[in-house]
């Protein structure tokens, strides 16, 4: 097993045989993704234009719900999100109106097994407006099991108020962006809230009986490994549940690469450190990996939590997404809404779809996306289970790919599964992407070559496309 983190948590960087070796394994791989890969065909970004298409009706017992609420009191400027900042009050109740009406798609009495409003800051509505929001989901929606639903919020948007209505229609977690809690950091991605108010807003969410998660962001301008783990350390002492580590995405609508020193932007050997890092840092403090980017005290509330799929074991969505940009997994087609706001809410009081794309899986699709959410979301890959739902083995789908990141060190593959080896789990997302079909990996190629990014292309052979 390698470890690339010395004793006492600082960074060592892998030998230069060891990156050598990763390199050639990952030759074709992008570097270059709009979301967390695992989320398969989301990071691969391939939708089509499809204005006002119906989306289809799948036979599901239960269904999970998305929606979006985009408005922020502030544009973060890592932030690719789908956001609007200074909306006022009368745009944001037409907006809620929208999410309702769009909501009646779903027949009445249709359960939902989880729900997740995100954003956006949700909690930037004001709190009557969430309410009558989690009210019309809750009316129309029955909770199926014993669901834990999630509402994303901000340090400085979430007051008592919106506390009283999440505990009111039984939503009891809150995720939280909190990304740093140094100031210099914090003015560098243009957050407005400082690192008191955030700890105080993560202890009253505590004290609501809410399970906490928070988000920080490693890889900021500025940033530092001794800064990162102070930040871990408060948040734990603050009796945060859980905390999501990212590394900064960059792409070309996030002004903060420009802030970045080109000693800041990730290599491999740079990504690899500061996951190792993030990993020793999180169990120092007694959180434990549950997957590649989330941290969770199991002995507190943050053990009820487990996100629930969003395909059947038949690989057939049931995920229906409403608001601006919201995306619905329905059967084996990924919809997106219009991305402007006043567009998607004149579609939706018109009576029309407000779809504007769609990824329409092909069989090649189903086996990339089965693979992205096992191997690609930190569980092991059964080989008896792919063929069973494909009718082959992976290797005839993929036996150059895994041959080659098993050589790489990469892959344990054996008869019976594929898993991460150690240095494969700190780079999870390249090894994901390596399976993704030629065209997706050709597309974010493109991408990377007009918005050059990161320095691993120096030590990687020129991608020849297939
Ligand atoms: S608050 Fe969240 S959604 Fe809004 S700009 Fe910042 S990161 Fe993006």
């Amino acid at each position: 097993m390698d470890d690339h983190t010395a004793p006492g948590g600082s960074m060592r960087r892998p030998d230069e045989g060891t990156l050598a070796r990763i390199a050639e394994a990952l030759a074709f791989t992008p570097t270059a993704a709009y979301s967390a890969p695992h989320d398969y065909p989301h990071a691969a970004n391939t939708f089509e234009p499809a204005p006002r298409l119906a989306r289809e009706r799948v036979d599901a017992d239960v269904y999970r719900l998305y929606a979006h609420v985009p408005f922020c009191n502030y544009a973060c400027s890592f932030c690719c999100y789908a956001k609007k900042v200074g909306v006022e009050r009368e745009q944001m109740a037409r907006y809620v109106a929208t999410l309702k009406r769009e909501l009646e798609w779903i027949p009445e009495g249709t359960p939902v097994n989880q729900f997740f409003i995100g954003g956006g800051t949700p909690t930037a509505l004001p709190a009557d407006l969430l309410d009558e929001l989690l009210g019309a989901i809750a009316g129309r929606m029955p909770y199926h099991g014993d669901p834990v639903h999630t509402v994303e919020a901000s340090p400085e948007s979430i007051s008592d108020a919106h506390l009283a209505v999440l505990q009111r229609h039984g939503v009891r977690r809150v995720s939280m962006g909190v990304q740093s809690l140094d100031d210099e950091v914090l003015d560098s991605v243009r957050r407005s809230h400082g690192p008191d108010l955030a700890l105080e807003t993560c202890r009253r969410i505590i004290d609501a009986g809410l399970i906490l998660n928070i988000d920080l962001i490693y890889g900021l301008p500025g940033q530092t490994h001794a800064g990162f783990r102070r930040d871990f350390q408060r948040v734990a002492d603050a009796g945060v549940h859980a905390v999501t580590a990212y590394n900064l995405r960059l792409n070309e609508r996030t002004p903060v690469s420009r802030a970045l020193s080109p000693g800041e932007r990730f290599d491999i050997a740079g990504l690899m450190g500061w996951r190792a890092f993030v990993r020793d840092t999180a169990a120092e403090f007694g959180f434990s990996q549950t997957r590649w980017h989330t941290f969770k005290r199991l002995d507190t509330i943050a053990a009820r939590h487990q996100w629930l799929p969003t395909a059947g074991a038949d690989m057939r969505g049931h995920q229906f997404g409403i608001g601006m940009s919201a995306r619905s997994s329905l059967g084996h087609n990924v919809y997106r809404n219009h991305h402007n706001l006043e567009t998607y809410m004149a579609r939706v009081r018109d009576g029309e779809s407000p779809v504007q794309e769609v990824i329409r899986l092909g069989p090649q699709d189903l086996r990339t996306q089965f693979i992205a959410r096992s191997l690609g979301d930190g569980q092991v890959l059964s080989k008896a289970r792919y063929a069973e739902v494909f009718g082959n083995a992976i290797e005839a789908d993929h036996g150059e790919t895994l041959a080659r990141l098993a050589a790489g060190g990469l892959l344990a593959d054996t008869e019976s599964s594929v898993s991460l080896t150690e240095d494969g789990r700190l780079l999870h997302d390249l090894v994901t992407l390596s399976f993704y079909p030629g065209p997706a990996r050709q597309r974010l190629l493109q991408r990377l070559d007009t918005f050059q990014l990161t320095d691993l292309s120096d030590r990687r052979p020129r991608p020849a496309l297939q």
